[in-house]
């Protein structure tokens, strides 16, 4: 009789395991990027995917303005060897213009902000400026037409596009929103992310261990790191390992979820229901993957009446759940957000530490990166690297990426870390 191999993290090189990149660009091919649209006031649309192209109703600035405190003048009059006098015929205040009408020989006084009287097209700053009395100034012959002057639409011209479908909405964006009298936004809706944990040996905070038994953690890393994006949480708890609880689980969050994630029962020697449950209710995509941690990973569909949840199987152990839920989730989440692919960003750094590896899958160590007075970026690791080792993901601040052909970095070698967004 011959047994088949379950994998697991310790897993060697398998022939049938697929590289990380070909399981990304899978994930991308399967996933459908939600279509339902709300419409929400500008203040909440915040870090959500925008599902209009926003072009601007009006010029921005709206009026040709000073950008300086000072003296508006017709640049022909300028003095042109000597210094000249001019009289002050009336002052400019931002949002309540000067009506009077430059003639030469003459000036009005301007703030920043000030609509441009007629028959001014520059500004003299203040300091540049000697002031005989309330009414008069000289100029030096110093100046050029048209300085310190904002043009009308000179940030943003009216009928230009000014975001696109789905671009998450930052700061910067709900100002300029607000500077073009926008109040509301056509958005995609969040998605909605369920998870759980299966495992006998897990027991909830409050409980008391018994022999054998440990906290489920990794239902707050999930939380934690689903809490930093714009995605609904559906925490599911603790689900027990037999069929029929795992089954009506993969129901209930497929009923509710467009994300299903689960951590644990997918290794050796366990009393796997993850994957018949998928293949009774859905299709199974892939199965292993050629990294470290994270190798035993599913990922699937589950579909429920009219809705495909897409389904996502992590490892137990609390560093795979974290690696591989921010090497595929995240994107996963993100694409089904917006429709658009994000590379993670990944930087070069000089390595301090000395790194063991076998070539043939991409490894992501734990690495603290820094930068030196002189601008260099330099990692070391965090010390003990096995995937239970949880600290060494809290005492990190980037992954050092190792991949496939790598057989090991001595120190002083050049490497590529992708830094945790909460580092840069
Ligand atoms: P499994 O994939 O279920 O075999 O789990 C692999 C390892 O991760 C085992 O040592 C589990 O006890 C541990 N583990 C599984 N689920 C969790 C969890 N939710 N929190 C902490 N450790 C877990
Ligand atoms: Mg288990």
């Amino acid at each position: 009789m011959t047994t088949k191999k379950i994998p697991s993290c310790n897993d060697s090189f398998e022939a049938d395991a697929i590289s990380v990149n070909q399981a990304r660009n899978r994930i991308i091919d399967e996933i459908k990027p939600i279509k339902g649209i709300q419409k929400l006031a500008l203040r909440s649309c915040l870090n959500h995917f925008l599902a209009e192209e926003i072009t601007s109703p009006i010029d921005v600035p709206s009026h040709i303005n000073s950008a300086m405190d000072g003296y508006a003048i017709t640049g022909d009059d300028l003095p042109v060897d000597a210094p000249k006098t001019y009289q002050v015929i009336g002052t400019a205040y931002a949002g309540k213009p000067s009506n009077n009408i430059c003639q030469k020989g003459q000036v009005v006084r301007i703030m920043t902000g000030g609509v441009m009287p007629k028959g001014c097209d520059t500004v003299i700053m203040q300091e540049m400026v000697e002031v005989v009395d309330d009414t008069t100034i000289t100029l030096k012959a110093e100046h050029k037409t048209g300085q310190n002057v904002r043009q009308a639409g000179e940030d943003i011209a009216k009928g230009s596009n000014i975001l696109s479908i789905g671009r998450q909405i930052t700061a910067a964006d709900l100002g300029i929103l607000a500077s073009l009298g926008i109040a509301e936004l056509q958005v995609y809706r969040r998605p909605r992310v369920a998870f759980f944990s299966t495992g006998d040996e897990l027991r909830s905070i409050g409980d008391t261990l018994g022999e054998g038994e440990i906290y489920d953690s990794n239902r707050y890393t999930l939380y934690a790191m689903l809490k930093q994006l714009d995605v609904e949480i559906l925490d599911m708890g603790v689900i027990p390992d037999t069929k029929e609880d795992i089954h009506s689980a993969f129901v209930n969050a497929s009923e509710m979820a467009d994300i299903v994630i689960t951590s644990g029962g997918v290794s050796v020697g366990e009393a796997d229901y993850i994957k018949p449950t998928l293949k009774a209710l859905g299709d199974t995509h892939f199965w292993k993957i050629s990294m470290k941690p994270g190798r035993p990973l599913t990922f699937g569909s589950l579909n429920q009446d009219s809705n495909t949840a897409w389904f996502f199987g992590l490892p137990g152990n609390p560093v795979a759940v974290m690696v591989t839920f921010m090497q595929f989730v995240l994107p996963a989440i993100h694409y089904l957000s917006s429709g658009k692919v994000k590379k993670p960003i990944t930087l070069k750094a000089k390595c301090s530490s000395k790194l063991y590896k076998r070539a043939g899958r991409t490894e992501y160590q734990r690495g603290i990166f820094e930068q030196t007075s002189d601008g260099e970026l330099i990692v070391k690791r965090t010390g003990k690297q096995g995937s239970g080792i949880l600290t060494s993901m809290s005492l990190a601040n980037c992954f050092i990426l190792l991949f496939e052909d790598c057989d090991g970095i001595e120190a002083g070698e050049s490497v590529e870390i992708q830094p945790f967004p909460s580092s840069l």
